[in-house]
Parts: C-alpha cells; sequence; structure tokens
C-alpha cells in the first residue's frame, strides 16, 4: 500500500498543473481500489459550493457542472463534518442527493474522504461501486491516508493556478495568494518578484514567457553543442580507463541529445514561447519521472543520467544568461536559498524585499537583511517559487507573509505602509537626539541589537543608547574557521569604540539551534533542545577563553564592556562561566593590559531560568530577557517553523507573567533587567515591558525610532494600568485586541497594525 501510495502522490507531484493532477489522482485511486468510480471534488470559496473536478466512472459531461452547498448530498455531509462516510446504500441516506448527469444511479456504495489541508477543507475524495458492500476497513483507510497525502498538493497546485493566473478551469484569472513564512527583517514591500537561482539546479528553474524565441532557439543549439562535445572529450579522456562497453554511456548521452529526442522536445517546447531553461526543466522533468516510475531499477537508474545531461545543458544556458539579468525597480528577490552574495549582486537602489523558501531569521541573509533594513521573509516552504518571476508581490517582513497577485485593495494597502513609513522615517529623524521619556516623566533608555560592523551606523543613526545585545556568532558565520584572538579583539574593538562610552554588551558565542558554523557544523535530531549556546562552549573552554580574552583586551581604556551568557538554564553553568571569565581576566592582566572586571550578566531565555531568576540575580550583575527563545520555549513552538507560527506569541498570557516575574525577582534581588528579544521592537508590546518595570529595551536598529516614538507619547502611570487590566485575560486573541483598542483609544494607532510587528 506504501508503494502505491508513494508512486501516487508522485506522479501527481510532477502534474503541470491542478487539472492534470486532479486527473492522475481520480484514476489511480480507481485502480489502485479496484472501485467503479473515483471523484474529486473540490469547494470553491467563492461561491462555497462542492464542485465536481475530476471524475473516472462518472459521466465526464458533469465535470465543473455539478456542484452542491455544504448543507447538500453526500459529498456536502463529508465536507461539513470533516469525517469520512462509508456507506453500503449511499441513496437510502436521507442526505442523498440524485444528480441525473453523473449518471451515479448504478453506483449503490460510497466511501468518502475530507480532503483537508491546513485545517480548512479544501474538497472530497470519493469511491463508488455498483454492488452493496461497505467498504472495509483497509479501503477506508487508504483513501483517508490518500486525501490526507493528496491535500498538500492540491493546495500547491492551486496556488500555482492562481500565481500563473489560471483558475481551477484552467480559465484566465489571476488570483491573491498569501503564503505564510517566518519573518526575516521587519518592514513591508510592493515589487516585482526576480527568481534567482543557484547555479545549475534545473529543479528550481523557473518558467518564463519570451518574446524572442529564435534567440532562445539559438541558445539552445549553442547549449546542445557545448555539451556534445564536452561529452566526446570525456569520453575520449577516459578510453584508456573504462572497457569499450562502459564507455557505451557516452554514446547514450550523444543519442540522447540527438535532435530527434531530448533536443528536439526542448525545442518544441521553446517554440511555444518558454525560454530555454523552462523548456529544459519541463521536458527533463517528464522523461526523470517518467524513468523513476519504473519498476525495473536498471531503467529508474536512467533517470540520474538524464538529470545530469540536463544539469550540464542548463549550466550553459547560464553562461550565457548571467549578463543578462534584467533587475526591475523594486525588485523583491525570490530564491529557494538566498545567499549573502546574490543580494549583492542587486544594482543600488533596485531591492525592496526579499524572499527565500529555505532559512530562517538566522541565516547569513536574514542577518545581513535586518543591518541593511529590507523586509525579509524567510521559510517560504509553500512558494512555488519557480512560478513567480515577473509576478507582482508583497513582502510583509513584519508577520513573515508573502502575497502574490495582490488584489488592488491590499496592493494601495501596504502602498499606503510603505510610503507611510517613508514619511515616518523622515519625521522619526527628529527624535534621534530626544530622550525616550514618557509624558509624566518615566525615561527607559532604548538600546541596539547588532552583528555585523554595518549595524553600528544604523544604530548610532536611530539614536541607539547603548548595544543591548551584540551576536557574536555572527562574524564567526560568516568566516571560513574560528576568527583567531587578535582577529575577534579587532571585531569587538570596532563595536566598543563605536559606541564610546556607551555600553555594548557581548553576548558569548551563542551556536547551536539554528545557528551554524560551515567550520564546525553539528548535526542533532532536535537542535534547538540540544547543544546550544552556552552549553558549547563550556565543553569547548578553549573557544570561550580565547573570547573572553579577546572581549577584554578589546575593552583596553574604553571600559565600556558588558559580558553576557546566553542560554543558562542553571546556576551551575554560571559558576562555571563565571570562573572561566575570571581566569581569561586574570591572564590578560597578567600579559600588561590593564583592564578591570566587566559587569557580567545571563540571558533568561529557558523556562528553568525563569523560575530560578532570584539564584541567577545572586551570581550576576544584571539580567537580559530573550524573548525569542522564551516564547518558544515556554510556548514550545519552534520559532522558525511556519506551520506553527500561528501559535508563536510573545503575548501569550503565559510569556506576559513570566516577564514580570522574571522583572520583580530580579529587583527584589537590586539587579537591573533588560530585554533584547524582538519583542522589544514592537512599539505595542514595549509599552507593556515598560509597565512592567524592566529597565531597558534592546531591539533592532529598524523599530527603535518607532518604539521611542510610542513611549514618548503614553503616560507610565496609564501603562501600568493597562498592563495590569491586560494581565488579568487568559485569552492571547483578547490580549492582543484589547492592547490595539487601548493604544487607539489614546490615538496611538498609526504606529500599531496593520504593520505591527510579530517577531522579528
Ligand atoms: C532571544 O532568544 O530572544 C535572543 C535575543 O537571542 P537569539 O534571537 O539570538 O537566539
Ligand atoms: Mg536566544
Amino acid at each position: 500500500m506504501l508503494n502505491t501510495l508513494r508512486k501516487i502522490v508522485q506522479e501527481v507531484n510532477s502534474a503541470k498543473d491542478l487539472k492534470a493532477a486532479l486527473g492522475i489522482i481520480v484514476l489511480r485511486v480507481k485502480e489502485a481500489m479496484g472501485s467503479q468510480v473515483c471523484s474529486v471534488y473540490l469547494l470553491d470559496p467563492q461561491a462555497n459550493r462542492f464542485v465536481l473536478m475530476a471524475s473516472e466512472g462518472l459521466n465526464k459531461r458533469s465535470i465543473g457542472r455539478v456542484s452542491m452547498a455544504p448543507n447538500e448530498g453526500l459529498v456536502g455531509l463529508v465536507g461539513t463534518r470533516e469525517e469520512p462516510l462509508n456507506l453500503e446504500d449511499a441513496a437510502a441516506h436521507p442526505r442523498y442527493r440524485y444528480f441525473a448527469e453523473t449518471g451515479e444511479e448504478r453506483f449503490a456504495s460510497f466511501l468518502g474522504a475530507p480532503i483537508i489541508h491546513h485545517r480548512r477543507v479544501v474538497g472530497v475524495l470519493v469511491v463508488q461501486q455498483k454492488e452493496r458492500r461497505q467498504f472495509d476497513e483497509g479501503e477506508e483507510a487508504f483513501l483517508v491516508t490518500m486525501s490526507a497525502q493528496l491535500a498538500g498538493v492540491i493546495a500547491h497546485a492551486e496556488a500555482t493556478g492562481s500565481i500563473r493566473g489560471l483558475d481551477r478551469a484552467g480559465k484566465a484569472r489571476h488570483q491573491e495568494a498569501k503564503f505564510v513564512g517566518v519573518p526575516g527583517s521587519p518592514g513591508a514591500a510592493v515589487g516585482t518578484a526576480l527568481v534567482v537561482l543557484p547555479p545549475a539546479d534545473l529543479e528550481v528553474v523557473p518558467d518564463k514567457t519570451v518574446a524572442d524565441i529564435g534567440s532562445e532557439l539559438q541558445l539552445f543549439q549553442h547549449a546542445l553543442e557545448g555539451v556534445r562535445s564536452d561529452m566526446r572529450t570525456l569520453s575520449a579522456k577516459l578510453a584508456t580507463q573504462l572497457r569499450p562497453e562502459e564507455r557505451a554511456l557516452f554514446d547514450v548521452y550523444l543519442m540522447m541529445l540527438d535532435d530527434a529526442s531530448l533536443g528536439s522536445e526542448v525545442t518544441q517546447v521553446i517554440k511555444t514561447g518558454q525560454w530555454a531553461q523552462g523548456a529544459l526543466r519541463q521536458v527533463v522533468g517528464e522523461h526523470v519521472s517518467r524513468f523513476e516510475l519504473m519498476d525495473d531499477a536498471y531503467l529508474r537508474e536512467r533517470a540520474s543520467d538524464v538529470k545530469d545531461l540536463g544539469r550540464r545543458l542548463l549550466a550553459y544556458l547560464q553562461q550565457a544568461r548571467q549578463q543578462t539579468l534584467v533587475y526591475p525597480d523594486n525588485t523583491i528577490l525570490v530564491s529557494e536559498e538566498l545567499t549573502p552574495a546574490m543580494l549583492g549582486e542587486v544594482p543600488e537602489g533596485k531591492l525592496v524585499g526579499l524572499v527565500s523558501v529555505m532559512g530562517s531569521g538566522n541565516s547569513h541573509v536574514a542577518i545581513l537583511a535586518r543591518a541593511m533594513g529590507i523586509p525579509t521573509v524567510m521559510g517560504l516552504v509553500d512558494l512555488p517559487y519557480s512560478k513567480v518571476d515577473g509576478i507582482e508581490m508583497i513582502v510583509d517582513g513584519y508577520h513573515g507573509e508573502v502575497f502574490t497577485n495582490p488584489s488592488e485593495i491590499l496592493r494601495k494597502q501596504y502602498s499606503a505602509v510603505v510610503a507611510d513609513e517613508r514619511e515616518l522615517a523622515k519625521g522619526l529623524d527628529a527624535l534621534r537626539e530626544l530622550p525616550c521619556v514618557t509624558t509624566d516623566g518615566h525615561r527607559i533608555p532604548l538600546w541596539v541589537n547588532t552583528g555585523l560592523l554595518a549595524d553600528v551606523a544604523r544604530a548610532q543613526q536611530r539614536g541607539a543608547e547603548g548595544v543591548g545585545l551584540y551576536r557574536t556568532e555572527v562574524p564567526f558565520m560568516i568566516n571560513q574557521r574560528f576568527p583567531s584572538e587578535k582577529e575577534q579583539l579587532a571585531i569587538y574593538r570596532e563595536q566598543l569604540v563605536a559606541f564610546h562610552p556607551l555600553p555594548v554588551t557581548m553576548r558569548s558565542l551563542d551556536i547551536g539551534g539554528d545557528k551554524s558554523l560551515s567550520y564546525f557544523p553539528i548535526h542533532e535530531e532536535n537542535p534547538f533542545l540540544g547543544w546550544r549556546g552556552i552549553r558549547v562552549t563550556l565543553d569547548h573552554p578553549e573557544i570561550f577563553l580565547v573570547q573572553a580574552r579577546a572581549m577584554l583586551k578589546a575593552s583596553e581604556g574604553l571600559n565600556n564592556l558588558r559580558i553576557l551568557l546566553p542560554m543558562i538554564s542553571g546556576t551551575h553553568e554560571v559558576e562555571e562561566a563565571m570562573h572561566l571569565i575570571h581566569r581569561a581576566w586574570g591572564e590578560v592582566r597578567d600579559e600588561g593590559t590593564d583592564v578591570p572586571m566587566p559587569p557580567v550578566g545571563v540571558m533568561v531565555e529557558i523556562p528553568a531560568a525563569v523560575y530560578l531568576t532570584r539564584e541567577l540575580s545572586r551570581q550576576v550583575d544584571f539580567l537580559s530577557v530573550g524573548s525569542n527563545d522564551l516564547t518558544q520555549y515556554l510556548l514550545a513552538v519552534d520559532r522558525n517553523n511556519p506551520r506553527v507560527a500561528d501559535l508563536y506569541d510573545y503575548l501569550h498570557p503565559a510569556v506576559l507573567q513570566a516577564l514580570q516575574h522574571v522583572v520583580t525577582e530580579a529587583h527584589a534581588e537590586g539587579k537591573p533587567v533588560s530585554i533584547c528579544g524582538e519583542m522589544a521592537g514592537d512599539p505595542a508590546a514595549a509599552v507593556l515591558l515598560m509597565a512592567m518595570g524592566f529597565d531597558s529595551l534592546s531591539m533592532n536598529a529598524t523599530n527603535l525610532p518607532k518604539v521611542k516614538w510610542m513611549l514618548r507619547q503614553v503616560s507610565y502611570a496609564k501603562s501600568r494600568e493597562l498592563l495590569a487590566q491586560l494581565m488579568k485575560i487568559d485569552n492571547p486573541q483578547v490580549i492582543h485586541s484589547s492592547l490595539q483598542l487601548a493604544l487607539k483609544n489614546q490615538g496611538l494607532g498609526r504606529m500599531i497594525n496593520p504593520q505591527a510587528p510579530k517577531t522579528l
């Protein structure tokens, strides 16, 4: 059964559009189950009706014509109950509705399973049989498993259709579609998607229509000649090492390239207006999936030969293409995996947004995007990115969402957000020199989070009063090996000098989780619960000591260094780390560097640390809450998983209570407490954090002026009243709406929603 399932899903996956996908589904499921009918009904959300979209066994004429409301018929019942329905005699059921045009009166038994994607019913899969008999348990299980697997494929095919301007019936109709990823860098952008490809990766080549078919044909001919000659050279080179029959492989390759074979098929597709690369992907893809479906192992192997040929041809095509990449105004760069190099190639002034299918908020490119202030969405796993080249797109880097083919209304809304932000940024410049103080005189310093040197300039432009979190892993991540003590010293000194005499809080190396070093790979089943942060550096004191020595030496004569320890879960870790810092301090002083012992603090980002706030406070000079990880661990929601992005919420009552607890307990020990997670950069949340008593807030430079604007408009006393009210609410949604309403009522709606940042 598993094998049959796998084959069907694979075949459906390679279908060229939704119609073809549904056709394969009904044919293959009918065959596999030995039934007389298999049909798919899809829910048309606009009409709110289940429409018969494909069938094997029912009259073909009825396809697209027969439909029923959710409260009609057996299909409606399966869709609304979201449960399978297995009937021996369908006509005897009170909900049975007869559609003469289907000819279904001939079939007595009925088995239907809902097709559900991300909690939403997208359709119903039905099999029917002539004889009166209940489908057995195995058959029911098969259909349920099939429909669960197909849900994602159908949703994907639908999204692709809407992107290319085709509706379910294949008619031209551009539709807005929304895709959810994770925030990479805050901000909003409206622009045109430009898909960039890694070198010679056939699977990610996008579709592109071209006007100049002649030059595409020429390009392809060039590529063919290039690969042919490479093959001949290769074959000749290996003449002494390979037996003649082994060398026959090259002849097979040459035959495949022949005008009568692969070559001519690609040429045919180019003639329909597809660019050469897209045509190549299409033809090679069809051949590969045909080979892969074969039962014969030898023939299955041939799939890899075709793939290899495809890649070789593509490499030639891409060489020719490289100089001709045209960046439109307001480019939104889209790639399966964006790299900093791709970002660097965009001409100045053209880039407005970034979208990456893979990666997280901690990927290099996201770090860079934050430093450059480019709205970015990462981890957009459901986006059929190869289909989006040239289409209009909206990037919402606050919420981690992307819209393709946006409606006029949505485009206007976001264009207004973009214009408003630009306007706001100008107005906010005036705030730079002003202190962050409430209307009733409560003063709260706003600090910045940094990583690259580029962050420094932005932070200073925006009036940061210190660095609350310098992520030292960033210089480690962009290196090819561990930076030496001397190299680290130089990097750290730049940060310390740039902000002097303001404080710079340097966090000890925080790798693991989703932050990896190419030269120190950590492979784990469950990296966020694994070897991360302080756990790694305590196991490698040599790394920790070198880093601490570099920090201490870098602070000579400046004395604005603070050291912060990440991922602390208990006092024993602080003791060990303190011991190492003291050792490093002793060593650098013995070497003649006269520096005082810097203040040392711990990050509160694991629930254990929340409960140990009192004990930890006694050991250190300050605390800093990492709300990104604290939210993730308190709610058990992976901060980088778009599937559960809805559940990731730092305004959840459990998070708010934990934060208040940390502040109260730290203050009871007389220790200052700051917060450096992205929550601090959300202007609305910042009001609550200030009311809780946080001594300073540290955030990305982009959001700092907005937070300052907000806090300068509110009164501390009123914020405390608001916090007290919200702390009594147990429902996260109600907390959100009450907070927004309260701020709107104070005339502060401008700085919240629709662009209220959720995480980054
Ligand atoms: C945090 O967890 O909130 C934090 C600031 O650290 P990072 O995002 O680097 O894990
Ligand atoms: Mg963290």
